[in-house]
């Protein structure tokens, strides 16, 4: 709901403080609130308004920076304050679970000890329960466990146990291991940052695969824990790089948590506690840890801050990495953004001189920068996805004992099931899209909805044969397997890594080297070491090239340089081959020719030019409903719902559908709003989101605004 309710306090209770819990009537229903305020006034007559039934929590759930930037972000992102409070916490807080885990612990007291010294008589359990509080006293769940719960009640009653409050001790903290001495580049980036902590600073750090960007981290997450201080550390996807926290452990001598969604509910909520507590100073957490309460936070790092899951998708649609730049500020403490391959934003942020820009342009290892060669796929054909070329190299490299990283970032077998007879293309039904050929398992499939059906002998409509068109990642193994039957392969895609456990499997496959020949898509490109990679080869470059969104060529630059970049890190020099029917596109001469940063240059150019962000400021109205009508017919009165007299430098776009315009049995559509002032359009925006709010869609219908989107199509 996008309001907040009134409430009295408690009679002859403390008035509960904002950020803190409180049970409430709520209808004819108990609820669970968070206080976002107090009021002098309030709407309603006081006759209406309902006590607080009880508190639950003694201090605010957050410290006030970090309950000012969850006030912050709802109002920036124009989203309710409830959902926006209640998403931040985990789900066992959300239902009422203390916010300390404090224990009661039992000891004997002076009158106790006294009785003890006159030998006062003591029965059987009496004595045994003496026995286990011993000196150091014994916590009540210990006494409960062993069964003295009613000697415990006996003796508390006459005087001889008292009782304290307990925090439990704090999870262990690692060696503290010293790291390597540090290079020129990465010594220079830790001076200029470190001699600006205990102020806020916003730093790009822009350093290749394997400059040492980690290890920079670590050096100022040690100097801030020599200062008492503690460190949030946002990292892109924790389940993929389980070697970042253990090498995070391993050299901290504090205790670090990670906290993320793969987190069974209890862990989770012991994280949080020990990092609110500050028995734990260092954080390692995904998009969601930024709003982790810490006392004392001295620096925030984000690392591979161009990653597309800092932005979360779906309901309050924030970016972790901007909230991130904006909880540093509003604490007094650096940000520290670290990429090899970093967004355009933050380039532009740092051109702009609103970031300061450290780089690393050297790899710690012997080896160089991969040489990379472009394959012209209209001259190379390509079977199975593989040109000849392509073929020749991977031979070389594995008779030279290299591995070698084929990346295509598409899974299944095939995209397309194509009928010889009349062209008939497998549809999904419920979506605007084609099914996916999974030959192995013999199915069709939709990865747009999940939906998953058997694959037809023949055409339906023909009975003719039917052929899969192009290539996925099962198809590029079953080539591969076939060309070069004596490399074993390991494939990385969503359909083979599933469980727990099957990644570390499979990266333990390529550390030790029985994986000669590593296949994948995007998991394969993040965060992690192949030291024994020599040829990467990137096989569909086209994808990005020519996508609807406007960010697409970004991130197609971002994957191969990232994928390029775990070749060669040990000591052998790496080569990258790039397959492409587009040899001569622009964007794309310019990555091989000019590197990242030349890209970059142009990239932002062409955004300047097309008024595309960071140029401009953007907000996506959704709307998606089972008639097309209605969502049309919704949006055209959203645009229609504010005077143009109050929308100044703005422009609304549509509506228009959606590029994958039907999914899962839903129509989707949306209108573009644009401005070129930041503030220009965030008024607009406060009244508009009420405007729309008073509409009145048919049930079916949902909608939600997106502030910044991360993409457009
Ligand atoms: P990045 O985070 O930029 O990918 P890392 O910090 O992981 O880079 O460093 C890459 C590799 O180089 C790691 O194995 C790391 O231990 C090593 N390394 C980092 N800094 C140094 C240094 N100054 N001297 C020697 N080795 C280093
Ligand atoms: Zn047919
Ligand atoms: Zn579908």
């Amino acid at each position: 709901m996008r309001r907040s309710f009134d409430y009295l306090p408690a009679p002859d209770a403390r008035l509960p403080l904002p950020g803190e819990r409180v049970r409430v009537p709520f209808g004819r229903q108990r609820a669970i609130g968070i206080v976002a305020a107090h009021a002098g006034t309030s709407e309603l007559p006081r006759a209406k308004l309902k006590p607080v039934t009880q508190a639950i929590d003694t201090t605010p759930l957050w410290d006030e920076s970090t309950f000012g930037v969850l006030r912050w972000a709802a109002d920036y992102y124009h989203h309710p304050l409830g959902d926006v409070l209640f998403g931040a916490l985990p789900r066992m807080l959300r239902e009422g679970a203390a916010a300390s885990r404090e224990e009661t612990v039992w000891r004997l007291s002076g009158t106790g000890r006294a009785a003890l010294a006159a030998n006062s008589r003591l029965g059987r359990r009496q004595q045994a329960l003496i026995a286990l509080v011993g000196a150091d006293g014994a916590t009540s769940a210990d006494i409960a466990a062993a069964g003295h719960g009613a000697a415990l009640r006996a003796l508390a009653s006459r005087g001889w146990l008292e009782s304290s409050q307990r925090r439990p001790p704090p999870p262990p903290a690692g060696a503290g291991r010293p790291g390597p001495v540090l290079t020129a580049d990465q010594g220079a980036a830790v001076a200029a940052i470190g001699g600006a902590l205990g102020r806020f600073g916003a730093f790009l750090l822009h350093g290749v695969t394997g400059s040492g960007k980690t290890e920079v981290y670590l050096r100022l997450i040690e100097r801030v824990l020599e200062a008492g201080r503690g460190a949030l550390v946002l990292v892109p996807e924790i389940a993929l790089t389980p070697q970042l926290v253990a090498r995070f452990r391993e050299r901290l001598a504090a205790p670090v948590v990670a906290l993320h969604s793969s987190l069974a509910d209890g862990a989770r909520l012991a994280a949080w506690r020990a990092a609110r507590s500050g028995s734990a100073p260092v954080v390692i957490g995904t998009r969601s840890a930024v709003f982790t309460p810490m006392p004392g936070l001295g620096l925030v790092v984000v690392d591979e801050e161009h990653d597309a899951s800092y932005k979360q998708q779906e309901g309050f649609r924030y970016s972790g990495r901007d909230l991130a730049v904006m909880r540093a500020q509003r604490a007094g403490v650096p940000a520290v953004l670290g990429s090899a391959t970093p967004s355009l934003e933050s380039l532009s942020n740092a051109a702009a001189g609103r970031y300061a820009k450290l780089s690393l342009p050297e790899r710690t290892g012997r080896a160089g920068k991969p040489r990379v060669t472009v394959v012209d796929l209209r001259i190379n054909a390509a079977r199975d996805g593989l040109s000849p070329p392509a073929i020749a190299a991977i031979e070389r490299h594995l008779s030279e004992r290299g591995q070698v990283l084929v990346f295509l970032n598409r899974r299944g077998y095939a995209p397309t099931m194509f009928c010889t007879g009349c062209g008939w293309i497998a549809p999904c039904k419920a979506c605007d899209a084609r099914l996916s050929v999974h030959l192995s398992r013999a199915r069709l499939a939709c990865h747009h909805c999940g939906a998953d059906e058997p694959m037809p002998f023949a055409c339906p409509q023909c009975a003719s044969e039917l052929v899969p068109v192009g290539e996925g990642t099962e198809r590029v193994e079953a080539a591969l397997t076939q060309l070069f039957p004596s490399a074993p392969l390991v494939r990385i895609d969503r359909d083979v890594i599933r469980r727990r456990g099957d990644m570390e499997q499979a990266l333990a496959a390529v550390a030790d080297g029985r994986a000669r020949i590593l296949l994948g898509t995007q998991m394969l490109a993040k965060g992690h070491d192949f030291p024994d990679v020599t040829l990467v080869v990137v096989l569909a470059a086209d994808q990005g090239l020519f996508g609807a969104d406007f960010r697409a060529s970004e991130r197609l630059a971002q994957q191969i340089v990232q994928v390029a970049g775990r070749a060669g890190r040990g000591d052998r020099p790496g080569e990258v081959l790039i397959q492409t029917s587009y040899p001569e596109h622009p964007l794309l001469k310019c990555l091989i020719t000019a590197g990242y940063e030349g890209f970059a240059g142009l990239a932002l150019e062409e955004r300047r030019a097309a008024g595309w962000p960071p140029f401009a400021h953007l907000a996506l109205l959704r709307a998606d409903a089972p008639s097309r009508a209605e969502v049309h017919a919704f949006l055209e009165s959203a645009a229609a719902a504010t005077p143009p007299a109050r929308r100044g430098a703005i422009r609304i776009l549509g509506p228009a559908p959606a590029a994958l315009a039907r999914r899962a049995g839903r129509h989707r559509a949306q209108l573009l709003v644009e401005s070129p002032a930041r503030g220009a359009l965030q008024s607009f925006l406060s009244g508009w989101v009420e405007a729309i709010a008073a509409i009145k869609p048919p049930r079916s219908l949902r909608w939600s605004l997106d502030v910044d989107p991360a993409e457009v199509d």
